[in-house]
């Protein structure tokens, strides 16, 4: 089953100097349940492609349909972790984690439970009162994965939300994300400069080229997975 569709997709920017193309005919699929990565150099249009499917960007031509409808605003089944966590440094941690569930315009106390144990399998028990700026980095950026996946999204965007961290963390949090991924089987586009994390966590690995952000080469991984 085909949960994106990517087709002819082409995105400009305006800048002082003038029209800035950042994507060009990128067509592109996204299967049900499948960990797609996007590799590629930097300003080669990843966070620009990732912001397009989320609806978060208009797109300058073709068109991109997730479950089929054509993506205006963003979905609601939908979870978001960028390279900054974006976490509000003076509410809890619990009440950072519950922020998509309001945004969403659902009642928080309804979620409450779930994000308690999300907190839990993420290492973070005991800090649900506590508050981000008392936090690691690494600890921050695992409540920002709470929150995108605290409503229980059937797809994840995730643009290097490891990029900041330090390798060992990276390692964690790399083992704690496929975890969740063989237990839940979301649908993932995830964004990263690493290859190895690459070749760690997906199914399938699109490398993209600059001027203009092209697609110019396609990876399916067949690795061995633990068992669930
Ligand atoms: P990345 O880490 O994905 O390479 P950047 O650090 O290049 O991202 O960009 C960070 C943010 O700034 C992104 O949201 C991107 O859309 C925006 N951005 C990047 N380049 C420009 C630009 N030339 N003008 C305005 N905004 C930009
Ligand atoms: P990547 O994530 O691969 O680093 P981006 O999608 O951030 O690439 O950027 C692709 C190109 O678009 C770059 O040339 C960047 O400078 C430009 N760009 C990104 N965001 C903006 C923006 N908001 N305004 C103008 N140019 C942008």
């Amino acid at each position: 089953i085909v949960r994106v569709e990517v087709a002819g997709l082409s995105k400009s920017y305006e800048s002082d100097r003038g029209p800035v193309t950042a994507l060009e005919g990128i067509d592109l699929q996204i299967h049900d349940s499948e960990f797609l990565t996007v590799l590629g150099p930097s300003g080669c249009g990843k966070s620009t492609l990732l912001k397009c499917i989320a609806g978060l960007e208009p797109v300058s031509a073709g068109r991109i349909l997730i479950d089929g409808k054509a993506v205006t605003r963003p979905p609601a089944d939908l979870g978001i972790v960028f390279q900054r966590d974006l976490l509000l440094d003076w509410r809890t941690n619990l009440q950072n984690v519950l922020i998509s569930v309001e945004f969403l315009g659902l009642k928080p106390r309804d979620f409450e439970e779930r994000a308690r144990q999300l907190l839990d399998l993420f290492g973070l028990a005991g800090y649900e009162d506590r508050y981000p700026w008392e936090l690691s980095g690494g600890m921050r950026q695992r409540v920002a994965i709470c929150r995108a996946l605290v409503d229980n999204p059937g797809f994840l965007l995730m643009d290097e939300p490891f990029g900041a961290l330090d390798a060992m963390t990276r390692d964690e949090l790399n083992l704690e994300l496929q975890r969740i991924w063989l237990r839940d089987k979301k649908t993932a586009l995830f964004i990263t400069h690493s290859v190895p994390e690459a070749v760690f966590l997906s199914d399938r690995i699109i490398v993209m080229d600059r001027n203009p952000g092209r697609i110019a080469a396609e990876f399916v991984v067949d690795l061995p997975r633990p068992r669930t």
